[in-house]
């Protein structure tokens, strides 16, 4: 755990301050619910407050609280610049690297002349002026709940600030389930049950409004996948055509990694997305047990991310990419037979 300049965080927001909070491109629950909560919390302590988000993030998540207040630097790109040129303090959350906003709010936050707050748990963050950077903790979500905590302030924690906080601890930690979910973990969420969250309805928000468009692309890929015994792994692929066919909207590929993931034996899985709007492949890559994808992602498909779940990108057709990729794993083969999941 790295916390850095925390006691100078605190006298510096003594004073009420125009503030803004990033989360990382292509959002999920995870980005758009800690930076929101953050966003209520801020508000509430006297500041003002303005979510910039790197570009559009899934319909599934604009149901949540203080939605309709942000910006998207890509399109709203005039009231972003406003509102990072005209604030005192940049919170950086739920992402590592500067990188990770995309190339042209890069650099925007690059010539950025005031100080950065990050609080995240990713691997290998850069190093800003004021940080609170835990690998082990399952969801930045949680970590802004530590950090109101921190500040003594849990009695602000009201249902909008819980809503937030609860759907990135749900998402994150796919619904509970993942190692790094913890018996805090649970008690936070306890508490954020009692607080206002309605478990129920955040649960029918997010994994209970597919379209039926959605499903079927979810029938493609699954008709796609294809599995490696000798290296328990398995991956799915999805064409710019697929996705066309299937009206593919944003948000709608999420998760099915992890159906390849679901196979009995399996402990190493990826998706390759053809994105035609950025002339890449975007990659997803989940793993059980010690093999580290963040590893391997950084490795060979200039990504990063978390040991068990990470992303990459690609210049590659998807064919060669999927050549490459599998290519690569015979050199794994000893560490993929080595992780296993009881
Ligand atoms: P996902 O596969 O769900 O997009 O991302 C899994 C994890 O890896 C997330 O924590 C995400 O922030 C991180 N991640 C995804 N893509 C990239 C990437 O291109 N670079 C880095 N450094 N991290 C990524
Ligand atoms: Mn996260």
């Amino acid at each position: 755990m790295i916390l850095k300049g925390f006691e100078a965080l605190k006298s510096f927001l003594e004073k009420p301050r125009n503030i803004v909070v990033i989360g990382h491109r292509n959002p999920d629950g995870d980005a758009m619910g800690s930076t929101l909560a953050l966003k209520h919390y801020f508000d509430k302590k006297g500041h003002h407050t303005t979510v910039v988000v790197p570009n559009e993030y899934p319909e599934f998540l604009h149901w949540l609280p203080g939605s309709d207040t942000t910006y998207r630097f890509d399109w709203q790109n005039t009231q972003s610049q406003r509102a990072i040129n005209g604030s005192d303090i940049i919170f950086l959350l739920d992402f590592n690297a500067l990188h990770r906003v995309g190339h042209d709010m890069q650099k925007t936050l690059e010539k950025y002349p005031n100080d950065f707050a990050m609080i995240d748990h990713h691997q290998q963050p850069d190093d800003v002026k004021y940080m609170y950077s835990d690998v082990t903790i399952c969801s930045t979500c949680q970590m802004v709940y530590q950090f109101i905590e921190m500040n003594n302030d849990l009695d602000l924690i009201d249902a909008d600030i819980a809503t937030c906080l609860y759907t990135g601890i749900m998402t994150d930690t796919g619904s509970f389930r993942f190692r790094s979910t913890t018996s805090t973990t649970h008690r936070i969420i306890a508490d954020l049950i009692d607080k206002g969250a309605e478990n129920d309805k955040i649960h029918n928000n997010v994994y209970d409004a597919n379209s039926y468009n959605r499903l079927l692309l979810l029938g493609q890929a699954l008709s796609n996948l294809q599995i490696l015994p000798t290296y328990k792994t398995a991956y799915i692929t999805l064409t710019t055509e697929e996705k066309k066919r299937f009206d593919f909207q944003k948000g709608d590929t999420e998760g099915i990694v992890n159906y390849a993931l679901s196979l009995k034996g399996i402990i190493f899985a990826a998706i390759f997305i053809e994105d035609a709007e950025q002339g890449i492949v975007k990659m997803s890559f989940r793993s059980k047990g010690s093999f580290s994808v963040n590893q391997f992602s950084r490795n060979h498909f200039n990504g990063g991310g978390h040991d068990n779940a990470a992303g990459g990108k690609s210049d590659l057709s998807i064919e060669k990419t999927v050549t490459k990729f599998v290519t690569l794993l015979p050199q794994y083969q000893k560490e993929l037979e080595a992780s296993y999941e009881d």
